[in-house]
């Protein structure tokens, strides 16, 4: 458990990216976009990735409300886990509001939040 720090450190630069207002996927010569860490592209297996700067507003493509948390997220139930769409990658984030708010199709902007369990990032959506 001791190299979780380097197994995610592709993840957490994207999340200081995030942070500092300059997000980024990684984009193979397809114009596949992914998000980090990845070695090569999910979509067609190209291994020349470069990182391109993503919009920090998308579009919330689906969502569910989280109950049932793993341990890590023990103390942040009930949140909301939405999938929203940057240009073309799709990013995984915890929407900032209450479920009765939140719409697929809904304007959110990207940033940085933590789990109020462990303290550790994530990516968040706040309703634009
Ligand atoms: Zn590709």
């Amino acid at each position: 458990m001791s190299d979780d720090e380097i197994s995610n450190d592709g993840y957490d630069q994207a999340l200081d990216a995030i942070e500092n207002g300059e997000p980024y996927a990684l984009e193979c010569p397809e114009g596949h976009q992914s998000m980090p860490p990845r070695q090569v592209c999910p979509e067609c297996g190209a291994s020349d990735l470069e990182e391109v700067e993503i919009p920090l507003s998308g579009e919330l493509l689906s969502y569910n409300v989280t109950y049932v948390p793993t341990p890590d997220f023990g103390d942040d139930v009930p949140f909301v886990l939405g999938v929203a769409e940057f240009d073309d990658v799709r990013l995984t984030g915890r929407v900032q509001a209450d479920a009765e708010d939140v719409e697929v199709g809904s304007a959110v902007e990207v940033g940085l939040g933590e789990s109020e369990t462990t303290g550790r990032p994530l990516v968040t959506f706040d309703l634009a």
